[in-house]
């Protein structure tokens, strides 16, 4: 499931079309993805308009159109933003398709977890939804003691569960999560009101530093991450710890729904 950096490089991928007109709107009027606005709804209102800027918060992105149009949606677990030539025919997956002159702006979504919805703000502003998230890890509303204070009210969670909550961790995913707890190291299943202060700084710390890499590995050119990094080893069963001098075998469970990759001898 594409997680913060991720997000960010699929809105780049519509920059392409910043500054141009789109005449013609096709889409999937059954997709899933319009399960909270219609299809009808972006036919009719983002035909003739131009799209003027894009903006991404955690898993979240959003695409403003003229007149104070706001496309906003997620990917859900398959879904992908990307742009094809003015000709280009739409596929069996892509749901939402928005045709210009120079350019076409296509969500695909083969699985349809994804959701796209559209906002109308004549004040010309962000939609209040969009105002309100939570600040992203890379925000300096991101404190200590946001993070600390939401620990202090679940302290039965595990830290990985809490690392996913999108409550205050807005973008961090499962592979996010699974590296900050190798990085400190600690057992993903350790409960929060188990960690001392200075495990909960490193937390903290840890997550806005991932979140600030991956952002210039994954986000700008989706890069591969650097093989110090568990990301690499994690995806399979066989894969071996990085750590300098460490290299054992990695463990994959389930945590509370979530495949889980941790190294068993680093994280007790
Ligand atoms: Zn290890």
């Amino acid at each position: 499931m594409p997680e913060l950096a991720e997000v960010e490089f699929f809105r780049k991928q519509w920059d392409p079309g910043i500054g141009h007109v789109f005449d013609r709107v096709s889409v999937h009027p059954k997709a899933r993805i319009f399960r909270e606005t219609p299809a009808p709804t972006f036919k009719k209102q983002l035909a003739g308009e131009t799209l003027e800027a894009s903006h991404t918060h955690g898993k979240k992105w959003m695409f403003q159109f003229s007149n104070g149009k706001w496309l906003a949606g997620h990917l859900g677990m398959t879904g992908k933003l990307f742009t094809a030539s003015s000709d280009y025919k739409p596929e069996k997956h892509d749901h939402l398709v928005l045709h210009g002159k120079a350019t076409t702006l296509v969500f695909c979504d083969p699985r349809m977890f994804g959701k796209v919805t559209l906002d109308f703000e004549e004040s010309g502003g962000f939609p209040k939804w969009w105002v309100d998230l939570p600040p992203s890890p890379l925000d300096s509303r991101f404190t200590k003691t946001l993070v600390f204070d939401f620990m202090a009210r679940h302290p039965k969670s595990p830290i990985k569960t809490l690392l996913l909550d999108q409550r205050v961790f807005p973008g961090i995913g499962n592979w996010m999560a699974d590296e900050i707890c190798w990085r400190l190291p600690i057992d993903p299943a350790t409960r929060t009101g188990e960690l001392d202060e200075s495990e909960r700084v490193a937390i903290w710390k840890l997550t806005r530093q991932l979140s600030k890499q991956a952002m210039g590995v994954i986000g700008d050119e989706w890069k591969k991450p650097p093989n110090s990094w568990l990301f690499n080893h994690r995806w399979k069963d066989g894969g071996n710890c990085p750590r300098k001098d460490c290299g054992s075998d990695l463990t994959r469970a389930d945590l509370r729904g979530r495949t889980t990759c941790w190294c068993p001898n680093c994280q007790v």
